[in-house]
């Protein structure tokens, strides 16, 4: 046991008690938190590295959306972790800020040093041992017996020095039931706050994720001493979709990250999980406490930052996400935006819709623009100016200066045919 004072001892029982009213406050609660793991599962991702300036200005940005917490780094694996996480003591205050701790006591002394400074219920671990039979034949070389004693030891470590304590079963979701929950019991009986349930390896389908939460809440007898977190990889495209489902069996925690990206196919994008959770509160009436107008810019931020680009299609940040096109939805959008779009762009911060005019642009568009441009033309100018650039190689974007010039042959066309 840690050395404390009269006063440390009896500030500590408070601060656990406290720290009890509040996992039965969040579990009581219908509100989804947010645990972003951009920093550190996103930054595992090949070709992201990330500075720590760079690491405090996404860490900004995530605490302007409303994240809960943030899972900031791995200080046992490298100098720049710790260097991250110190940029973001006393500037982030909102977020809790977690590291990653392997079942070590060196690891969870390492998160210590390098969180020191931040408040207790500010500050937590996030502990990881693998369970499933994979991982403890072939990567630890440990009994069941071993791993749960590892499990149980390094918990109690580390809620001698911290409030919150998060502990995830590395690779859960090929791990056993039965041992599963008995991970989980006595993770909880240790001092755990958080209960994860990682989908390392992005294997399963909605149905199975949300069947084995269902489980996990019924048959890990003390569950009620400790919030639920899932964390889903995306190798089946399934990310997003495992996090709704496990929303429905009651997951406290999810956790995402911006742009979903990650190991291998990347984690459950945050974007996505707030947005289907903002747009759809008749279904999952879970409320995700994210400031969605501050979606669109994250994710550029991220972009950026990280040099891993969004594809065009990318949801709620891509490129292509208020663009169109097609005559048919350009047509629709001018006369109400909401007849092609399923959200506003000004919900996620994004920039508005943009009309690209093309091969399948409509005569609306076109005439639409040319009259931005201040280029007034007849129904018949328009429609040639539609044909010409029917006409240009398929390559060619269309600018506003060949907007302009195929505007100008056309007129030139009337007055000399
Ligand atoms: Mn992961």
């Amino acid at each position: 046991m840690r050395k404390r004072g009269l006063l440390g001892r009896l500030g500590w029982r408070v601060s656990h008690m406290i720290k009890d009213l509040v996992i039965g406050h969040h579990r009581r609660s219908d509100v989804v938190l947010f645990s972003d793991t951009t920093l550190r599962d996103g930054e595992q991702m090949p070709g992201a590295t990330l500075e720590p300036g760079d690491k405090l200005r996404i860490a900004l940005a995530l605490e302007a959306a409303g994240v809960h917490s943030l899972d900031a780094g791995f200080p046992a694996s490298s100098r720049a972790d710790i260097e991250a996480i110190q940029q973001m003591i006393g500037v982030i205050k909102k977020p809790v800020l977690t590291a990653l701790c392997r079942t070590v006591r060196g690891d969870i002394d390492a998160a210590d040093e390098a969180l020191t400074g931040n408040p207790p219920h500010k500050r937590g671990v996030s502990l990881f041992c693998g369970t499933s039979p994979l991982h403890r034949e072939h990567k630890l070389q440990k009994s069941k017996a071993e791993i749960v004693r590892l499990v149980a030891e390094s918990v109690a470590y580390a809620a001698e020095r911290f409030l919150i304590v998060a502990f995830s079963p590395e690779d859960a979701s090929r791990t056993e039931r039965d041992f599963l929950c008995e991970v989980y019991r006595e993770a909880i009986d240790a001092g755990a706050t958080t209960v994860g349930f990682p989908d390392t390896v992005g294997i399963l389908t909605p149905a199975k994720a949300r069947d084995f939460i269902r489980h996990v809440q019924d048959h890990v007898p003390n569950i009620n001493r400790a919030l639920v977190a899932v964390h889903f990889h995306n190798d089946l495209g399934l990310a997003v979709a495992n996090t709704l489902e496990c929303i429905k069996e009651g997951a406290n925690v999810v956790q995402c990250t911006v742009n979903g990206i990650g190991e291998r196919a990347g984690n459950a994008a945050l974007e996505e999980v707030a947005m289907a959770l903002t747009l759809h509160e008749d279904e999952f009436g879970r409320p995700a406490k994210i400031d969605t107008t501050k979606l669109a810019p994250l994710c550029r931020l991220v972009a950026e930052l990280t040099g891993i680009g969004l594809t065009p299609n990318k949801p709620v940040g891509g490129a292509n996400i208020f663009a169109t096109e097609a005559g048919i939805h350009q047509d629709g959008l001018l006369k109400n935006p909401d007849t092609y779009l399923p959200y506003r762009p000004e919900q996620v911060g994004a920039d508005g819709v943009r009309l690209v005019i093309g091969r399948h642009s409509g005569r609306r568009a076109v005439a639409h623009r040319l009259d931005e441009l201040g280029v007034i033309l007849d129904d018949d100018g328009v429609l040639a100016v539609l044909e010409a650039i029917k006409r240009l190689p398929k390559d060619r974007a269309i600018d506003d200066d060949t907007l302009r010039e195929l505007a100008r042959t056309v007129v030139d066309d009337k007055v000399t045919g």
